[in-house]
């Protein structure tokens, strides 16, 4: 690969949402003079968030993008540098470990991976086609460009529910389109929903097709149960069903579980030393992982800020050890 700039850092961070961010923090607290490579997407998925009521200390909430600017900043004063792109390849076979970034080229002692989860698609021809048209993942980033039209949010869990919600303030009817009859959503979510009489749920159904030429202008939904199809005329589809690890980068190089999560600590199969006191190793040492690209049960900021925390006490210890 051609190498047009070596820069060595002793923790390079993947990654910038709070379990990335929150590395960073205490790397650099730690004088450790992180670099975090926060991708083209930087912030992760706060960024596509509206109001975060439980991450503490906000007795009034936060808007996520505006939670994910402070820490980034509180992380910068004490040290840590950005790199906005993507990482494009790493090498863990050996130390220094090698991260690619287009032809540049970044090593390092310790690499952090917090490169989180993105949002999953319905898989539709059309969905791809009319995204940013009327098809969307973000409710905050699009909701206000449909006042007093009719939407519809896809899923029935947390996120589908708090989209549903949000949407509100905009259309005039929110569709909750969901494949059974019941909801994941926790219950003081549902109950919001339930509550909210601009929200219509549809149960036991599914989108077969997004409708429209040069943007949305319908959904086709299938009844499970009956099989009957439907038009429901529409000007936009909020998809909320789910994320998939961002771990492509490391496949066949740190071990990844059966649903592409990156394992860490005891749940390593692949464990360099099982008697190891870093919760956070991966199955390379002195690769550490955080956040939602780990953790597919709590995958809240809250919990991902705090692996992060971990992530970096890890690396610090371990490079401790190493008399650096
Ligand atoms: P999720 O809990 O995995 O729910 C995904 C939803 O989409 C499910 O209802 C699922 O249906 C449906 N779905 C999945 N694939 C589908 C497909 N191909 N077609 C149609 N429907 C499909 O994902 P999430 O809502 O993004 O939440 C992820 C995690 O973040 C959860 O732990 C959640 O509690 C948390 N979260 C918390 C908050 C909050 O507390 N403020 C907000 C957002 C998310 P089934 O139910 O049939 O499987």
């Amino acid at each position: 690969m051609l190498t047009t700039m070596t820069n060595h850092h002793k923790v390079i961070v993947i990654g910038s949402g709070p379990s990335g961010l929150t590395a960073a923090l205490y790397s650099a607290r730690a004088n450790l003079n992180p670099l975090v490579i926060e991708g083209f997407e930087a912030g992760g998925q706060l960024m596509l968030t509206t109001e975060v009521e439980n991450f503490p200390g906000f007795v009034d909430g936060v808007m996520g993008p505006e939670l994910m600017d402070t820490i980034r900043k509180q992380a910068e004063r004490f040290g840590t540098t950005y790199i906005s792109q993507d990482v494009t390849d790493v090498d863990f076979t050996s130390r220094p470990f090698k991260i690619s970034v287009g032809e540049d080229t970044y090593t390092a002692d310790t690499v952090i991976v917090s490169t989180g989860a993105s949002a999953k698609m319905l898989g539709l021809e059309n969905e791809k086609r009319l995204m940013g048209r009327g098809v969307s993942t973000c409710a905050t980033c699009d909701g206000a460009f449909f006042r007093d039209q009719e939407l519809a949010v896809a899923g029935g869990g947390d996120s589908a529910v708090e989209e549903a919600n949000f949407l509100t303030r905009f259309a005039t009817t929110v569709n909750l389109v969901h494949r059974r009859d019941s909801l994941r959503a926790s219950k003081i979510m549902q109950d919001r929903a339930m509550a909210n009489p601009k929200i219509k749920f549809h149960w036991n159904s599914v989108i077969e097709d997004v409708l429209g030429e040069q943007s949305v202008r319908g959904l086709k939904i299938k009844d499970t149960v009956t099989g009957d199809t439907r038009e429901l005329p529409l000007k936009g589809v909020f998809v909320a069903i789910g994320h998939t690890p961002n771990t492509s980068l490391f496949k066949d190089k740190l071990e990844l579980d059966d649903a592409g999560y990156l394992v860490v600590g005891d749940k390593l199969t692949n464990d360099w030393d099982p008697k190891s006191p870093y919760a956070t190793r991966t199955s390379v040492e002195g690769v550490f992982g955080a956040g939602d690209v780990v953790d597919h049960t709590y995958r809240q900021a809250i919990t991902a800020a705090g692996m992060g925390c971990q992530s970096a006490i890890d690396a610090e210890r371990w490079l401790e050890t190493l008399g650096q």
